[in-house]
């Protein structure tokens, strides 16, 4: 079908192919469609002149009407700049020009009226504005239009003068022939039931905005369409899933009696018993359960593990349980030992340096029946590991996998698919899970056991290092462990390297009586595996190490987690390696050494470490913060390559969505229905483009 939107942009008058090329290099426009899809990322209130007295730094961005009295060239070389005093008649201020600086020359002429429109900063005791927009005075923008839309564009475009407002005036020319070939892309009912503005309306406000009233419902109606048809594949996905593999049924729970009455070694939380509950009702359902299990740090997602192994054996099958590391499936290994053990179940562990010898018998009593728990890393994933009959197969953090291996374990019977859980102790925002995982269903172990003695989380400035050297010497006097962990980047690896190993030497220096372990990337894996070892044996009490103990490692007995440069890391992050202590009965502390001068958001991510330990409301104070970025107007939702909506701040409007999806599927698992007709014809021309389809898988 040869569509009008897929007419390439070329074509659209004042492009050409030289734009065209521009246009798809930059912001991978290709057709008019990419290009009525490439929304304003914000709206400029051009309602308002200020007067130049009236203008501080903190706004954002301001209107004003006004003469030059003068230019003038400062400084040479890469310090040269333009500068043009700028008078409304009562006052005067500086615009200032550092590139381009011929062309303003040529354009901006002293003593004609002209609006400027930019960001106010402060430079020193002044305020001025760099590259301001400026344009003469016309009947127009006096006027005022009053929604300015502002496009993501990139340096290079801007260097090739294809700004936001040639963006805009390419849309106008382009609504301008589309009009009429704008065809409806959710259904009737849908419309009416969610009270959405028709495509064409949506289209023609979010990009020529009459009032804010009309702004808000093209968004609303935009936003929505995106999630509604992420969440009707998601959910079509699971559907399709649970329609192929019937669930195998696992509903005796003898076993479990018997571990819960001789051997449970302490209460379950209320949370650990709500998740057991929800995963049992999954797995006697008939119906294959696929469920992700998040849980911070230390929130007993282990017992809830076994306790979901039982109700497998119980009925004669096998499970098993994939980490990412050696060391992880090592932990896991010995501390579901424990319990398997003393109900009596056959466990083994199957990793990477696992000899030849020790892996035959695996092998042979994994197919024979045997071997019930199996325990490993992506060695387990290897064509001779057979099960007789996998009940259960359950990932742990399973962000460090792909999807693809994730459903290679799937596959490990021949005639049923095991249930699946997958395991994660990153908390995710509620909105993220249901778009990255929204094809599984989920529990969250939102509560931690009692009795757990919070992390004490304390800021510190680099200058007060011979103050933490004191408190580090003084825990390990006390007999306790200590993390000390330095950023990573790839791009400046060679600097950070060194900057461990320098923290590493001055550690030595501070402390040349004891025992000091270092982990870093560069380090053959065994070498690392060694270091770690020592220092969970005890026999090294201080640990400098790059984020690779990042992973659930378990050393109970370390009590602090020193983070350097802590406002190089996400807040997320930062979580995560302050979970490595406090998993023993001692008081923990997490100190975070950053430098003097620290950015707003910095600040945000340092203050709410310090105030919480909450792994949930920790991320979705993360994802507020890497929430749209404002990178030269590229949007930057660090998470999601989303269209319009954002995951930060459209929570109300997902839920909506997938709700929606969800009674569609359920009452028409095939969209056979007339009513949801345009359903299935946009996901054909969705599929056809790839766009937004391809785009989560
Ligand atoms: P994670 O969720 O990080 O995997 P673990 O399962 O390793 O957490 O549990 C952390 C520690 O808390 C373990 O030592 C475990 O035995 C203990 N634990 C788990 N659940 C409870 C509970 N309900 N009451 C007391 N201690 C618990
Ligand atoms: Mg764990």
């Amino acid at each position: 079908m040869s569509n009008f939107f897929e007419t390439s942009i070329e074509f659209l008058k004042g492009v050409g192919p030289q734009r065209a090329a521009l246009l798809q290099k930059e912001l991978k426009i290709f057709s008019f469609g990419d290009l009525i899809q490439h929304y304003p990322f914000r709206y400029e209130d051009r309602t308002k002149f200020y007067s130049i007295r009236e203008i501080d730094e903190a706004m954002p961005y301001v209107q004003i009407k006004g003469k030059f009295t003068d230019f003038e060239i400062v400084g040479t070389r890469s310090k040269k700049r333009l500068i043009g005093y700028f008078s409304d008649g009562k006052s005067e201020m500086e615009m200032v020009w550092f590139q381009r600086i011929d062309w303003v020359m040529q354009k901006i002429k002293p003593n004609i009226e002209y609006v400027a429109f930019g960001k106010p900063t402060r430079f020193g005791n002044k305020i001025n504005i760099a590259h301001p927009e400026v344009e003469p005075i016309t009947e127009n923008n006096l006027k005022g239009n009053s929604f300015q839309p502002v496009y993501p564009i990139t340096e290079k475009l801007r260097a090739r003068y294809l700004d936001s407002k040639q963006i805009g005036k390419l849309q106008f020319e382009l609504f301008r022939l589309a009009e009429q070939h704008i065809r409806e892309t959710l259904p009737d009912f849908l419309l009416r039931q969610q009270n959405l503005l028709n495509k064409k309306e949506a289209l023609k406000n979010i990009h020529f905005p009459k009032t804010q009233e009309l702004l808000s419902a093209a968004q609303q109606r935009l936003k929505f369409e995106e999630l509604f048809y992420i969440q009707l594949r998601l959910i079509k996905m699971k559907l399709v899933r649970q329609g192929k593999f019937r669930g195998q049924v696992f509903n005796d729970t003898a076993i479990l009696t018997k571990f819960y009455k001789e051997h449970l070694p302490f209460e379950l939380t209320e949370a650990q018993k709500r998740v057991i509950r929800e995963i049992y009702a999954d797995m006697k359902s008939g119906k294959q359960m696929s469920r992700l299990l998040q849980g911070d740090v230390g929130s007993g997602k282990t017992i809830v593990a076994f306790i979901c192994i039982l109700l497998v054996i119980g009925a004669d099958a096998q499970a098993t349980l994939m980490a990412p590391t050696e060391i992880l499936a090592q932990q896991h290994y010995s501390n579901l030992k424990k319990y398997a053990d003393r109900m009596g179940i056959s466990i083994a562990l199957l990793t990477g340096s696992v000899k030849k010898s020790q892996r035959k018998p695996i092998h042979e009593q994994l197919q024979n029946g045997d071997l019930k728990i199996l325990i490993g890393t992506h060695a387990l994933l290897e064509e001779e590991v057979k099960f007789k009959k996998l009940g259960l197969a359950i990932i742990d953090e399973q962000h460090r996998f792909g999807v693809a291996q994730r459903s290679k374990l799937w596959q490990k019977n021949a005639d049923v698919y095991p249930h699946v859980l997958v395991m994660t102790a990153t908390p995710i925002p509620r909105t993220l899970a249901m778009t990255l995982y929204g094809d599984l269903e989920i529990s969250a172990i939102d509560e931690l056991p009692k009795g757990r003695k919070p992390i004490q989380t304390i800021h510190q400035f680099d200058s007060q290092r011979l103050k933490v050297n004191g408190f580090i010497r003084s825990q390990i006097e006390a007999g306790r462990q200590v993390y000390v962990v330095y950023p990573l980047i790839e791009e400046s690896e060679k600097l950070d390297l060194k900057h461990l190993m320098d923290g590493h030497e001055s550690m030595t220096r501070a402390f040349p009586d004891v025992p000091i372990s270092i982990i870093h990337g560069q380090m053959k894996s065994e070498a690392k595996d060694y270091e770690m070892a020592r220092f969970v044996k005890g026999e090294t009490k201080i640990m400098v190490a790059t984020t690779v103990i990042e992973v659930g490692v378990d050393v109970p007995n370390a009590s602090v987690m020193i983070i350097e440069s802590a406002e190089r890391f996400g807040l997320s992050q930062l979580h995560q390696l302050r979970g490595r202590v406090g998993r023993g009965a001692e008081q923990s502390y997490c100190i975070l050494m950053t430098s003097y001068k620290l950015s707003v958001d910095t600040k945000t991510r340092i203050e709410t470490m310090v105030r919480t330990n909450n792994g949930f409301e920790i991320a979705e104070t993360d994802l507020k913060l890497r929430g749209p970025g404002d990178l030269m107007g590229t949007q930057q939702s660090g998470t999601l390559d989303l269209l319009i909506a954002d995951l930060a701040k459209d929570g109300k409007i997902l839920q909506q969505a997938r709700d929606a999806a969800n009674d569609i599927l359920n009452t028409d698992p095939d969209l056979a229905k007339p009513e949801n007709v345009v359903i299935k014809r946009q996901i054909e021309s969705m599929r056809k483009t790839a766009v937004n389809w391809s785009r989560i898988s």
